[in-house]
């Protein structure tokens, strides 16, 4: 198919500030954000780009901005570092490319794609993915690129209440970055990106980089970019679910979407939501937590962001 229309969905996470704690000057800069990395991905899109060139081009846009978890701005773990994870999966292909637990790469959804492109792997490793990063000459900045006080605070606090991040009530312990779309050939993809869970075990691996759990595309389908409490998206399978409900079961996105974020993941107190696109180019946002940073781009003049 040739021409159809371009559309991305990007999500910043389900771990949302809370509305007691959100001013509008950090509100206004959250959805100015999001409008530029729906920018990024849907203009990649226009210019003849691939669905995979659009998740990336946004998923780094929200790497790089500090108020999302993922690249700049993610979380620390209780030995005071970063360490990232991200996947990329392309619809149409299956292929597909992940890193987990990398530290120092500026935009690792880029260093996910380079696995996917460059490898005839799928899932590489901290030091190992590093090595490969270095390599391909990803960008790589050091520690003090990655430092932002919220996020140091945020672990302060966890460190001090000596609280498990599961107990984080304040601040929302979770917070990914995401983007599905579909380009003018009817292709679908998928990205995801995080820093992972304020104050996680050195070593903890989440649901993101996981293709299946945080992050599936299939033309077939679905593509779709999970946020939220890792350890139960990995138990449900979520992405892959959603594929399955639509293609097994005959269920509408919105219906399988729905019923995955609402009825099997809230009742297992399983925070969190997501993002699809369908090979129709229907788009569905379910989120069971207070909110989700999210948006969707149409056209250049048809977009919307959102965050409760
Ligand atoms: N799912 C991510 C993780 O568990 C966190 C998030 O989405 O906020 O690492």
């Amino acid at each position: 198919m040739m021409n159809a229309p371009i559309r991305i969905a990007i999500h910043g996470g389900a771990g949302t500030m809370p509305k007691r704690l959100m001013t509008p000057e950090i509100e206004a800069a959250c959805h100015d954000s999001l409008q530029l990395a729906l920018q990024a991905g849907y203009s990649a899109m226009a210019k003849g780009g691939t669905a995979v060139d659009g998740v990336e081009a946004a998923v780094r846009a929200l790497e790089n901005a500090p108020m999302f978890n993922a690249g700049k701005g993610s979380v620390f773990t209780n030995k005071g570092q970063h360490e990232m994870d991200a996947s990329i999966m392309n619809g149409e292909t299956l292929d597909c490319g992940a890193v987990a637990g990398v530290s120092n790469i500026k935009n690792p959804v880029t260093l996910a794609r380079c696995v996917m492109d460059n490898s005839e792997h799928v899932l590489l490793l901290n030091d190992g993915a590093e090595e490969f990063a270095r390599l391909h000459n990803i960008v790589f900045e050091d520690d003090d690129y990655f430092f932002t006080q919220l996020r140091y605070d945020q672990w302060q606090k966890a460190m001090k209440k000596k609280i498990t991040v599961l107990d984080h009530v304040d601040d929302k312990k979770f917070g990914t970055v995401g983007a599905v779309a579909i380009d003018a050939k009817g292709n679908l993809a998928a990205a995801t990106s995080t820093g992972g869970m304020t104050n996680k075990l050195y070593g903890r691996v989440g649901d993101s980089p996981l293709i299946g759990s945080g992050t599936y595309a299939n033309n077939a389908s679905v593509a779709v970019s999970c946020t939220g409490h890792g350890e139960f998206f990995i138990r449900q399978v979520v992405a892959y679910d959603l594929h399955c409900l639509m293609t097994y079961k005959g269920m509408g996105l919105e219906e399988a979407a729905n019923h995955i974020v609402h009825d099997k993941l809230k009742p297992i107190e399983a925070e969190g939501g997501l993002i699809a696109i369908d090979a129709k180019g229907n788009i569905c946002l379910p989120f069971n937590t207070p909110g989700m940073y999210r948006g969707w781009m149409k056209s250049e003049a048809d977009y919307f962001t959102g965050i409760y």
